[in-house]
């Protein structure tokens, strides 16, 4: 079976990873601040913190920003359940904004629409959390002004999107919000096995972060609530938890970084291999976004309504032919846990219309080229 995704190993990171290893340090030393550095330096931004999954990223990631009870957190429903989560581990309520039927990221025109109620309501959300799906950026600058205008914090779940780019700029530079998260997991675009980090140009929410990464606890006298007995010394400030990656995942981590812009750059010749060869065939392609280059985490299709045969067959069609396709992503407003709060599966009519239609190909950097030509004729033997 092809997968829709999967890492990339070399030599050089089996090295890394050994070294750390035969170290003095395999958790705690020096390569996780190595890697929260380099990160730092490629996205031009101030602090990196690595913690042992994006999901726990967005979650001291709210912490940091003070969500609580009482507060709202919205996102897109077009995304993984963990962007949504964050929001409930902090005790607050999620909502959710439709999405744009062409990128398929959190529509701008659905989220002033919605604040504007929400203001008369007097529910406006504390955090907002745009989803790069697929690897291309949201409408960032659109959604800053918005952020402006009705007070709210932005962090950018940018799982999908490291390595990418927005005017110009790399995802991850925190320019239109306060912190953007990566995720690390096999099938994204570089890994550490497991891993997520937090990036922000705000040294209170990067030293925050560290705390909530580890129980709580700070040595920083600054922090201190009284004055320290001596070196040893720490404090519980704040109820935090054990998120902190490895030094062995950290080597990893920096190891594949070396490799990122080459891995953007395969993934953009797969994608253009796709476009011409499917251009001709009752799909929707993926559409890229002039401000935006896309770090291409997924080729999401979709089948159009005229095509002779349904989503649903062509996925079992594909899946017999060993191409191992997968669906991106089913609504999150629709799943049982968040049917619970009274969320309807049509409250986001876009969100739901994409799921019925849409498949992910095979979409990684190391797709051969005639692995890539099985997908072609498989979907072109299904559909024609
Ligand atoms: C993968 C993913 C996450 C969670 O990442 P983990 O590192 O597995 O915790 C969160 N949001 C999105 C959009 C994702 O794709």
């Amino acid at each position: 079976m092809i997968p829709y995704g999967r890492q990339d190993i070399t030599q050089a990171d089996i090295d890394s990873v050994v070294e750390v290893l035969k170290s003095d340090f395999i958790t705690q030393g020096p390569a996780v601040t190595r890697f929260e550095q380099a990160i730092a330096d490629y996205c031009s931004v101030n602090y990196g913190v690595a913690v042992n999954s994006a999901t726990s990223a967005l979650h001291i990631a709210c912490l940091a920003l003070g969500l609580g009870t009482g507060d709202w957190l919205w996102t897109s429903p077009n995304t993984f359940v963990a962007s949504a989560n964050c929001g409930l581990y902090c005790g607050a309520q999620v909502d959710f904004v439709d999405i744009d039927p062409q990128t398929y990221n959190m529509s701008v025109d659905h989220l002033r629409d919605k604040l504007e109620t929400a203001e008369l309501e007097g529910r406006l959300p504390k955090i907002v959390v745009p989803v790069h799906f697929a690897g291309q950026s949201c409408d960032m600058k659109s959604i800053r002004a918005l952020a402006d205008r009705y007070g709210f914090k932005i962090i950018e779940d940018a799982s999908h999107a490291i390595g990418g780019r927005y005017l110009d700029k790399a995802i991850g530079g925190c320019h239109y919000s306060d912190i953007t998260v990566f995720s690390f997991h096999p099938v994204k675009i570089i890994t550490t096995a497991e891993g997520g980090l937090a990036v922000t140009n705000d040294e209170l929410l990067a030293k925050t972060m560290q705390y909530f990464r580890s129980h709580g606890i700070t040595r920083d006298a600054e922090f201190m609530e009284s004055a320290s007995d001596g070196s040893w010394y720490y404090q519980q400030i704040e109820l935090g938890f054990n998120y902190r990656i490895t030094d062995i995942q950290a080597a990893l981590g920096y190891s594949q970084l070396q490799r990122l812009d080459s891995y953007i750059e395969q993934r953009h010749q797969i994608r253009l291999r796709y476009d011409q060869l499917l251009s001709d065939l009752s799909l929707v392609l993926p559409w890229q976004y002039p401000d935006s280059y896309s770090a291409l985490h997924l080729y999401p299709i979709q089948i159009k309504p005229e095509a002779k045969i349904n989503r649903k067959q062509a996925f079992e069609s594909l899946r017999e032919k060993g191409v191992g396709v997968n669906v991106h992503y089913i609504p999150v407003h629709t799943q049982p846990y968040y049917q619970r709060f009274g969320f309807k599966p049509e409250d986001f009519p876009n969100a739901l219309e994409y799921y019925q239609r849409t498949i992910s190909l095979p979409m990684f950097s190391a797709l051969k080229e005639d692995e890539q030509s099985v997908v072609v004729k498989s979907l072109r033997e299904i559909l024609l």
